[in-house]
């Protein structure tokens, strides 16, 4: 297994207007990791996505979805006493998205380290893991926990995209949880203010934050910024790779490509700079399509970036 990653999916209601003005509303799923393992099985990695889903419609839409996209669900739980989430998003302005979530009590919020643990024996060689399921509730934050622990444990590579959600807590429970995680973790992945938060310095500067995470043992801290690229701080000092350029139409979903494009090249030994080069060309394509995960490129299309607009593909 290249990469095993976990955390809660949920059925996505996508308005094309806010729900009180009687929107058209299609049916997808949405969820930081999946998204992650999503963009990775299309790069062709062997990726396994972990979690609980309701004995419920949504369950089985994430569970098709996934599998139609290869990614692998040997130890995905279907929990009969709880239902999947929802998360909404309703289309403000062209790239301006409202996300409402409901998803208290959920299936995917449910999550334990027994869930775990046979797909940890699976030896990943990557586990990768977002802030967001540790907000989820005190046996998820657990699960995350023993999840990076044992991971290291077994000489895995351990990512996390810090993910700060302010609606699921706030910044110094995020701060106090996030981080216990980093003495297990490699490659933090992050905007300069969720890096901010992880070192409890909201005003320090990205380069600042960056060298005290460094300096507690991370290798990697790569910091997503937006329009502007990437920056990674290692212990070699600083590359910065800029954006592809791309037409913005629905920014949800680019920090996950990046980071499942950030993965992939560690998987397959580019250098630093090469490594950041493919996260932001994930992060362009998912900028450049609606949806979370549905524009992401196969490993063949990576090069359509570099197609002129109006270039057709005969
Ligand atoms: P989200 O949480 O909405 O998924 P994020 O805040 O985690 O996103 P961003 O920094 O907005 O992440 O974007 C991640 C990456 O996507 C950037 O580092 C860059 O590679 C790419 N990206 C974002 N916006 C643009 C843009 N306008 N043009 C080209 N690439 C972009």
């Amino acid at each position: 297994m290249d990469v095993l990653t976990f955390g809660e999916t949920m059925i996505a209601l996508r308005a094309d207007r806010p729900l009180a003005m009687n929107p058209n509303i299609s049916a997808t799923i949405a969820g930081a990791e999946s998204n992650v393992a999503t963009a990775l099985a299309r790069l062709g990695h062997d990726v396994q996505w972990a979690g609980r889903v309701g004995d419920d419609s949504g369950g089985e839409l994430i569970r098709r979805t996934l599998r139609a996209e290869s990614v692998g669900q040997d130890h995905v739980t279907t929990d009969p006493g709880r239902q999947t989430g929802i998360l909404i998003f309703e289309q403000r302005l062209p790239d301006v998205t409202r996300v409402g979530y409901y998803r208290q009590n959920s299936a995917g919020s449910a999550l334990t380290i027994d869930d775990l643990a046979p797909a940890l024996a699976g030896n990943p060689h990557i586990l990768h893991i977002t802030g967001i399921t540790s907000a989820l509730g005190a046996s998820a934050a657990e699960a995350v926990l023993k999840a990076a622990s044992a991971a290291q444990g077994e000489g895995a590579t351990v990512t996390l995209d810090v993910n700060y959600r302010a609606k699921l807590w706030s910044r110094e429970e995020a701060a106090a949880a996030l981080r216990a995680l980093i003495p297990f973790v490699d490659v933090i992945i992050g905007s300069p203010d969720e890096v901010g938060l992880l070192i409890e310095d909201r005003a320090a500067a990205p380069a600042d934050s960056a060298s005290a995470l460094l300096s507690l043992g991370v290798r990697e801290v790569v910091l997503k910024l937006g329009a502007d690229g990437a920056t990674l701080h290692g212990r070699h000092g600083l590359v910065h790779s800029p954006a592809r350029p791309a037409t913005a139409v629905d920014s949800v979903g680019a920090g996950d490509a990046f980071t499942a494009g950030y993965i992939s090249g560690l998987l397959t030994g580019l250098s630093a700079k090469e490594r950041l080069y493919l996260a932001n060309t994930l992060g362009a394509f998912a900028v450049s399509s609606r949806g979370d995960w549905e524009g992401l490129p196969t490993r063949s299309e990576l090069a359509l970036l570099d197609a002129g607009n109006g270039t057709a593909l005969r």
